[in-house]
């Protein structure tokens, strides 16, 4: 095993005690994270505010990207959380559905009416062909 002296605390630490490429051990290290962490912290959450926001359209193409890659990992990701917060998603579509009454009426409506050629696809995909003008195959969906 092989050994590092810290260049805060001075003590011989084994090298796993350090990040990679670090000069203080990872105990210093994170004390000196978590006490710039509380002496900034308005000015590091202002910072990451900002970024956010200036990259808003950035983050939200990745994360489109991300999702198409990783269907299945979504999928499952959503199914864990909607199993895990019953009640709350319960609670929250309650009260969307309160709120959007006609708008989800429309969307079931749509939504069971969404065919292409007399079959049935999803809305999104109806609304596709649609855009293509094959209106008279999507009679159904003006209802
Ligand atoms: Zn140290």
């Amino acid at each position: 095993m092989s050994y590092k002296q810290c260049t805060k605390c001075h003590c011989l630490k084994a090298v796993e005690m350090f990040r990679v490429g670090g000069n203080q051990c990872k105990e210093c290290f994170s004390a000196y994270h978590a006490a710039y962490y509380a002496a900034n912290r308005e000015k590091i959450r202002a910072s990451k505010a900002a970024y956010q926001t200036a990259n808003r359209e950035k983050k939200r193409a990745r994360y489109a990207k991300w999702r198409a890659v990783n269907q299945e990992k979504v999928r499952a990701l959503k199914a864990a959380y909607r199993a895990a917060n019953r009640e709350k998603v319960r609670a929250r579509d309650a009260a969307y559905y309160a709120a959007n009454r006609e708008k989800v009426r429309d969307y079931n409506a749509a939504y069971r009416a969404a065919t292409y050629s007399g079959k049935r696809v999803t809305l999104k995909s109806a609304q596709f062909f649609q855009l293509f003008s094959v209106k008279n195959k999507l009679k159904k969906m003006h209802l």
